[in-house]
């Protein structure tokens, strides 16, 4: 029996141990980039997700070859490949859609509509299944579709790829954060002002903190691409123009919500240029911008550019909540009180302790106190402040101002985070 006992002991720390090595990425992934292209239809009762195309990105691997993994519990949806001989998880992450938002939208309730989605992933050596998850009604990720890729038997398609600027060239895009501005809005007459504005929009990236101390971890590429014609869509002004990815202002009738829809062709002026995460830079001095997490950022040249740009980025590569206050946006249940927001920067005090109660001060009371004696930008102790999330009531934010709120520097939590997402690029 011992014996036997012994045998058991000793099978199971040595796969402890195996386990514990990780993912080599040359044992499952070339260095090469698979684009998928999918719908995903429906609204906020139900969606699905609709295979529509793989495609091989001309260009290596842009992100990491040793953080397969995504450790961050944060976004809607999830997207996990796992090899078909032992089931392992190879590679996954984390995002959101613009499909998530419109389903918080009064249309959004039963209206069925059909958005495009991309995501890329290491270009699989073995056959692999791409789950495709979105959180079930208690927040936990669950399988919505399963996409099958057999590099041996499974077709792709090429797109041509696009001439680009290298603004910034670090180091090798494994190792580095590479950042692509797509420029939207500009005609051929506008070659020039393009390229002036790329090194505004470099400078405005890198010019915040934490960006700024870590501006030698960041690639950054221009892709040069041109509309039919120049300007910015803005159906309140009347304003339609055939642009390079079809910009709007006014998206679910929000003023200065300036986003995309067109995924696809967004995507195809990225082929041949690594890129981890996508800056779209649309030509108008009208105030405006949007960003989703690990899907796109966008800010217009409005003179607050400088600003709107390190906020969006903030969405799209920290997956960080607004923590201002606008009851027009709060649609009621984007975040309920009972239970404890997804992003890593709002609390509803559920759950504190998952957020950022390790960085809180002793004796600072919680929630804390808003002390409106200090200067504007001028922060109290970290504690929870009272008003974040678009609600002014329930929802806390961990200091008075951040760039998340109002334009002031990223406050330590979400700089904690910002960081973090480095990392997982340049590791
Ligand atoms: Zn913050």
């Amino acid at each position: 029996m011992k014996r036997i006992l012994l045998f058991f002991l000793v099978a199971l720390s040595f796969g402890t141990t195996c386990q514990s090595k990780g993912i080599r990425f040359a044992d499952f992934f070339r260095d090469s980039t698979l684009r998928i292209n999918y719908y995903r239809e429906g609204c906020k009762m139900h969606d699905t997700v609709l295979l529509a195309q793989y495609i091989l990105k001309h260009g290596g691997w842009a992100g990491s070859t040793t953080q397969l993994l995504d450790p961050f519990d944060n976004g809607a949806y999830r997207i996990v490949v796992k090899e078909l001989q032992h089931g392992k998880e190879i590679y996954s992450r984390t995002y959101n859609t613009i499909f998530k938002e419109y389903c918080d939208t009064p249309e959004g309730k039963d209206q069925v509509v059909r958005y495009e989605e991309v995501m890329n992933i290491p270009f699989p050596k073995v056959a692999v299944e791409i789950q495709m998850q979105r959180r079930d009604s208690n927040e936990q990720f669950a399988t919505q579709a399963v996409f099958s890729f057999d590099p041996a038997n499974t077709a792709t398609t090429v797109v041509a790829s696009n001439p680009y600027y290298t603004l910034q060239q670090k180091g090798n895009p494994h190792s580095k954060m590479d950042v692509v501005i797509v420029p939207e809005g500009y005609g051929a007459a506008n070659a020039e002002k393009m390229r002036n504005d790329f090194e505004k929009f470099k400078k405005y990236l890198l010019g915040q903190e934490p960006f700024n101390g870590r501006r030698s971890d960041f690639n950054v590429y221009g892709v040069i691409a041109y509309g039919e014609e120049s300007g910015i869509t803005d159906p309140n002004k009347n304003i339609f123009v055939k642009s390079a990815v079809g910009s709007s202002y006014n998206t679910f009738g929000s003023d200065r919500y300036l986003m995309t829809f067109q995924l696809f062709k967004l995507h195809d002026l990225l082929d041949g240029i690594p890129c981890d995460h996508i800056i779209i830079m649309a030509n108008s001095d009208t105030y405006g911008g949007g960003a989703i997490y690990n899907f796109y950022a966008m800010s217009s040249l409005n003179k607050m550019a400088n600003m709107i740009l390190p906020h969006e980025l903030g969405h799209s590569i920290g997956g960080l909540a607004d923590e201002y206050v606008d009851e027009d946006l709060s649609y009621g249940d984007i975040h309920t009180a009972n239970t404890e927001p997804i992003e890593p920067n709002i609390t509803t005090l559920v759950d504190f302790k998952s957020k950022w109660a390790d960085m809180v001060p002793r004796k600072t009371p919680i929630p804390t106190p808003d002390n409106n004696e200090v200067g504007r930008f001028e922060n109290g102790p970290i504690g929870a402040y009272e008003g974040a999330g678009y609600h002014s009531k329930g929802i806390y934010r961990p200091v008075m101002h951040c760039m998340m709120r109002d334009y002031a520097p990223f406050c330590p939590v979400c700089s904690k985070r910002l960081n973090e997402v480095f990392d997982l690029y340049t590791r």
